[in-house]
This record gives C-alpha cells, sequence and structure tokens, in this order.
C-alpha cells in the first residue's frame, strides 16, 4: 500500500467529491447559462457551492470567483493590482516574500512588462524562521503598489504573521495580495476583518481535483479579467464554467464544514508530533528546516548529514512512501531549494531538504503505517552502513563508487586483506565515508587524489580526524601516495601508479585505470585497450570508458524494453538477466520484483564497476535488462555496457514506476521490521 506524504504538492480526491464530480457529469450535466431546467440546476449548484465557499471563508461583501487553481488566482489578481497602477506615480514597486511560490514572482515579471509598467520588483526578505522581514516591509510600503504575501509556505509550511504584516502596511497605498492555497482548510485567513486585496486557492491542495481553484476579491478592490467571452462569472471570468470541479469542491467544502471527515488542528499537531518522532528515531542527527511552533501542523521539513535529498527520496520511494525533495534534483547535482536559502540555513540542509506533508483526511492508522515504514527506512540505513549509530552490517568487498555533483570518489575494498583504499574523496563525503569505513573496519592504506585537486587533501586530513584508527599513518607525498612504496597490496589484486593514473589488477595489464585525464592517448601508455577507464568526474553518467571503444559518432540510444513489453521481451530472451541497479538501501525495502522463472541480480549502479568486465568477457551475448526506479540509472548501466561493447544490454523504460502492478509481483518488506 502506498503511504502518501506529498499533499502539499496535490491530494487524492476524497470520496464524496469524486461522486460529485460524477453526479455532475453524467445528471447535473447542464450549462449553467441556459435557461432550461437542465441549465438551472446547474446553476443552483454553482450558486450553492459559492454560498457555502464564502460562509466558510467568511468573505463579507468581496467577491469569490470559480478559477481554474491558484496561478490563474494569482494572474488575475497580478493583472488587476498591475492595470490599476498605470499613471500612478507614487508606486515604485512592487514587493512580494522572498519565500513566496514562483507563481507570484513569474506573474509579477510577467505583467510588469506585458503591461510596459517598469516597476521595480524586490523581494522581501525572511528570517532564518521564514517569518517576513516586517521592518523591510515598513519601510518600503509607501512606495509599494502591490505587496504580495502568502499565508503559509508550501515547502516548510511557516506560516506567514499577517496581523504582523497588516500594521507594517497601515498608511501604505499599496494592494495586498495572499496566497492562501496551503491555508485552504487549515487556517483561517479572516478575509472580512483584514484589507486583504486578493487571496488565491487551489482545489487539488484540499482533496478536490486539479482544475478548479478560487480566487476572493475584497468588494472595492480593483479588477480586470483575464478572461473575457460569454460574460461568466458576473463577466469577471469567461468561459464555461467547470461544473464537475465545483460540484468536487462543494463536496470538499461541506467535509470541512461537516466536523467528521477533516481531522481539527489539535488532531493534526498530535500526528506531526508522531511523524516527527518516528524520523528523529531513523534518522539519528536529523534537523527539522523549520520551526514547528510557527508551522501548519500538515508540513515537516527536514536534512539529514550526510544524506541527499535524491539519496532520502529514493529511500522513501522503496518503502513505498512518497515524499518530496524540498529541492529541485536534476539528474547530476541537486539544486538547493531557493525557500530554505532565503531563511539563511546552511547550504547541505538547503540541498538536503526533504518535505513530508499530510492533509487533514488522514486518520491514526495511516500514521501509524507512515511512523512504522519511516522507521524501516532507518533500519534499513543502518543495515547498509549509512546511519551514525547502530550499524550492523558491512560493505561489501570490491570497489564502491559515491558520486558527489558529477565528481565520483571510489573505495576499494578487500576482503581478504581486509583493507582498503580511498580515492578522490571530497570534504562534503566525509561524513558518509567515515561511517562506511567504520562499518567495514578495514583499515585504509592510502586516501589518494588522482587530480590534486585541493579538496582531496582536505578530506584526507578530515578524515584522519573522523576515523583516526583506521586512517594510513605512514608519510605520504602530495597525492596521498605512502612515500617508498611501489605498490600496495589488495588481496590478489595490486594498485600501482603512473603518472596520477591508479591502476589496479591481478597483471601487468590493469583491469581498471582510475584517471582524472580527460584525453585517452594520455592513456595508451599505462593501460590496455580493454581496461576499464574510470573517470574522476562522470557528469555524462558514462560511469567507465575504454580505449577499444571508440567514441561514438552519434549520441547513443539505449535499446528500451517498455514495461508492457516485459513478459513479451522475457518470452523471446528467456535467458536474460534482470539487474537490479538500485542501492541495497532500496533493494531491502522492496525487495527485487520476481517474475516467475526470471533469473535477477542485484548489482547497485554504485558497484556497477565490479560487474563490467564478467558480463563483457563471460556473458557478451546474454541478454541483460537493467532497471531500477524511474529508469534513469537503468539508462545509464546499459548505455555503459552497450558503449563499451555488450551488444544485449537493454533498460526497462520508465523503471518501477510504470511498471503494470499485474506484471511483477512485488516481495513484501519483512513485516517484523514494521513493529
Ligand atoms: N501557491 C502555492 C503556495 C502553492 O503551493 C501552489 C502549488 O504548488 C501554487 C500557488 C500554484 O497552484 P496551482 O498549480 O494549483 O495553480
Amino acid at each position: 500500500m502506498e503511504i502518501y506524504l506529498d499533499a502539499n504538492a496535490t491530494t487524492p480526491v476524497l470520496p464524496q467529491a469524486k461522486a460529485a464530480a460524477i453526479q455532475a457529469m453524467v445528471e447535473d450535466y447542464g450549462n449553467p447559462s441556459s435557461v432550461h431546467s437542465t441549465g438551472l440546476k446547474a446553476k443552483a449548484l454553482i450558486d450553492g457551492v459559492r454560498a457555502g465557499a464564502q460562509r466558510l471563508l467568511d468573505t463579507g461583501d468581496g467577491a469569490l470567483l470559480f478559477v481554474s487553481g491558484a496561478t490563474e488566482g494569482i494572474q488575475t489578481a497580478v493583472l488587476s493590482a498591475l492595470n490599476s497602477l498605470r499613471g500612478n506615480l507614487q508606486a515604485e514597486l512592487l514587493l512580494y516574500g522572498a519565500t513566496e511560490h514562483k507563481a507570484v514572482p513569474e506573474a509579477l515579471k510577467h505583467w510588469n512588462q506585458v503591461l510596459g509598467l517598469d516597476l521595480q520588483i524586490e523581494a522581501i526578505p525572511v528570517d532564518t524562521q521564514g517569518r517576513h522581514d516586517l521592518a523591510f516591509l515598513r519601510q518600503h510600503s509607501a512606495r509599494a503598489g502591490l505587496v504580495c504575501t502568502m499565508a503559509a509556505n508550501n515547502e516548510t509550511g511557516v506560516i506567514s504573521d499577517l496581523d504582523g504584516i497588516e500594521a507594517a502596511l497601515v498608511g501604505s497605498p499599496a494592494l495586498w495580495l495572499v496566497d492562501g492555497v496551503q491555508a485552504l482548510g487549515k487556517l483561517p485567513l479572516r478575509l472580512r476583518d483584514r484589507r486583504i486585496d486578493y487571496a488565491p486557492f487551489s482545489g487539488h491542495k484540499l482533496y478536490a481535483p486539479k482544475g478548479i481553484g478560487l480566487l476572493y476579491v475584497r468588494a472595492g478592490a480593483p479588477f480586470t479579467p483575464l478572461m473575457a467571452g460569454g460574460g461568466q462569472e458576473g463577466s469577471l471570468r469567461s468561459g464555461t464554467e467547470n461544473m464537475s470541479g465545483i460540484a468536487a469542491l462543494g463536496a470538499v467544502l461541506a467535509a470541512l464544514s461537516d466536523g467528521a471527515t477533516l481531522r481539527d488542528e489539535p488532531t493534526m499537531s498530535g500526528f506531526r508530533d508522531r511523524l516527527a518522532a518516528a524520523l528523529v528515531e531513523a534518522f539519528p542527527g536529523l534537523v527539522f528546516n523549520a520551526p514547528m511552533a510557527l508551522s501548519l501542523p500538515t508540513t515537516l521539513n527536514f536534512a539529514v548529514p550526510g544524506l541527499s535529498s535524491r539519496l532520502l527520496q529514493d529511500l522513501f520511494d522503496a518503502a513505498d512512501v512518497r515524499v518530496s525533495g524540498g529541492s529541485a534534483c536534476s539528474a547530476a547535482k541537486a539544486a538547493p531549494s531557493f525557500v530554505l536559502q532565503a531563511m539563511g540555513l546552511p547550504d547541505w540542509q538547503a540541498a538536503g531538504a526533504v518535505r513530508l506533508s499530510i492533509g487533514p483526511a488522514v486518520d491514526a492508522a495511516f500514521i501509524d503505517e507512515a511512523c512504522a515504514r519511516i522507521r524501516a527506512c532507518g533500519e534499513s540505513l543502518r543495515r547498509h552502513c549509512l546511519s551514525p549509530a547502530n550499524n550492523f552490517a558491512t560493505l561489501g568487498d570490491g570497489i564502491t563508487r559515491f558520486m558527489q555533483d558529477g565528481a565520483c570518489c571510489y573505495l576499494l575494498a578487500d576482503a581478504l586483506s581486509q583493507r582498503c583504499v580511498l580515492i578522490d574523496a571530497r570534504p562534503e563525503q566525509v561524513f558518509r565515508l567515515a561511517q562506511a569505513l567504520t562499518c567495514q573496519g578495514y583499515p585504509v592504506l592510502a586516501v589518494l587524489s588522482t587530480t590534486g585537486e585541493a579538496e582531496h587533501a582536505q578530506a584526507r586530513a578530515l578524515l584522519a580526524e573522523a576515523v583516526p584508527e583506521l586512517m594510513p599513518t605512514r608519510p605520504c607525498d602530495a597525492l596521498g601516495w605512502p612515500l617508498d612504496v611501489p605498490a600496495l597490496a589488495l588481496g590478489k589484486q595490486q594498485l600501482t601508479r603512473q603518472g596520477q593514473v591508479l591502476l589496479l589488477g591481478e597483471t601487468d595489464v590493469p583491469a581498471i585505470a582510475f584517471s582524472g585525464l580527460s584525453e585517452p592517448a594520455d592513456l595508451t601508455a599505462c593501460v590496455g585497450p580493454n581496461s576499464l577507464l574510470a573517470p574522476a568526474r562522470d557528469e555524462a553518467q558514462q560511469v567507465a570508458r575504454c580505449l577499444a571503444s571508440a567514441e561514438p559518432t552519434e549520441e547513443l540510444a539505449a535499446q528500451q524494453v517498455q514495461g508492457t513489453q516485459l513478459k513479451a521481451f522475457m518470452t523471446y530472451h528467456p535467458d536474460a538477466l534482470l539487474v537490479d541497479v538500485r542501492e541495497p538501501y532500496e533493494q531491502f525495502l522492496s525487495q527485487t520484483p520476481e517474475l516467475i522463472g526470471v533469473q535477477m541480480e542485484a548489482m547497485p549502479l554504485s558497484r556497477l564497476l565490479n560487474a563490467i568486465h564478467p558480463w563483457l568477457t563471460e556473458q557478451p551475448q546474454r541478454p541483460l535488462l537493467f532497471f531500477c526506479r524511474t529508469g534513469n540509472r537503468s539508462r545509464q548501466a546499459a548505455l555503459a555496457l552497450t558503449r563499451l561493447g555488450h551488444g544485449q544490454a537493454w533498460t526497462l523504460a520508465g523503471g518501477l514506476a510504470l511498471l503494470p502492478t499485474a506484471t511483477l509481483s512485488k516481495h513484501q518488506p519483512d513485516p517484523a521490521l514494521y513493529v
């Protein structure tokens, strides 16, 4: 069962909302502008929902329009405000909170340009708690034409001090837009009492379907329709109304009022505290990125030292728990959250943030299950050397690759000699590497650099502080190589070096070369044509190359198998090997899916280097079908094998996420872990 903890992104549709939408589509399908009975019924439905929304939001004599969502509401409000500022010489500034949803600053920029106003647009800074700088607002509000401040933040849940903002606006001629999206159903906005001019809302953040929203406009506030046409919504918003959306929103608003369907604030706070406690237990060292006392009880935003946002998202997803990265991740580099940056949080917190959000329809049993899964995630980290406390497993032997923003660090571990070597470690990885080394317990023969970068020497010094008992004490040169030692023995293999290239293998021809050099010509002197070249940086996500594989003139495309074709593929290739390239901490939580009779192998992408030679030499014709969660890592693996000369490497397009559930049956994680 999926545990959906991403309610701030969107919510499922409440059953009664779905029923109301279907009723509006199937039976009450009239156009509310028609004057016949079917139309009148539709008109009555709209009027009823609007009246309910007006009561609930306490709009007084303000207008409440049905729109397609908050983004449209924001456009309409910004257009209305900015259109009224034409020719107004007093207004010089457009102000918005630094942590506002992108829809607000982008709308300000857009309409400022389209209307040719050329007003200055400025962000109101926030403090470390995510609250607006009211002194800044007081100082600038006299020159402002429009001020935009959200009611509650979508990433952190931090609730704005609307009374403080209103006080700071006393004497200011500015119009005031309050984005109410995350507050709907959770926080009263007191629209009648406050001087708020515009407040947009979005239905899909509170159990209505996507495509329906509301815009509150204070009586007397300037208004310019965004949509002109048939004159619907009193000519304020033309276009035939989204009747099924309105009916569904009506059902949600009724549920809010009935007091039985949705939980109240104290209950939600209790749920939040339980989730927070489970997180703290599962992830030692975890820090919350926003103060709970000032936040909605439905949102938790946190970071864990040494664990990237991406890793945590993969981990939760493997446990069938849906959370959101607090930051946008591209394939190679995590972009830090601008919200957390605006709050002045350290980079690691802003880049490693995870958001967990619930809606008021959840119940205690759901929270029980969510807490159990969070604990299972912690358990998985402990079993895979990723927790600072109570690790009780060893890392795999061979080569493990650790990526950091495109840079590659390699840990070479040998079970026979119980020794290891680190190559190209970076300071940001020290926390995690120290955990891995402690967990494994092998003394480190050397902490080497293939590029001579200062970061590698820094990491060496930091590791010596973090795990002094495992670090080498022999004097070494600037690249970390022990003085007067021609080779480092790692069991049957030897690590030698030619200049800055590190060569690993049992014979004179190294199996693998670790190199910061980008020019293959420089390598021909020391490696064979089929030696794997493991790079110091891998932004292109190639994993490894070899000299024998010429650079393709065109970009390679991985051979793809669609989820719907998987069974047919396996029938056609009964000897195919399915390779799970997810990391062990994910495989542990949602173990390898199985097809009856299918041969499977777990080979995490971080350890792929160990498998490439055996596959290329021993099974060059055997179809290898790589899979992972989303299809990104499996595509990298399939492309690497193809580039290195394997003719039968495939990727499962879209990964497990897009697999029809009937195709593979999943092992459930061990229930004992969920107690
Ligand atoms: N404002 C806030 C605070 C939001 O969280 C969102 C959605 O994430 C929006 C505006 C935009 O809403 P929609 O995409 O429904 O138009």
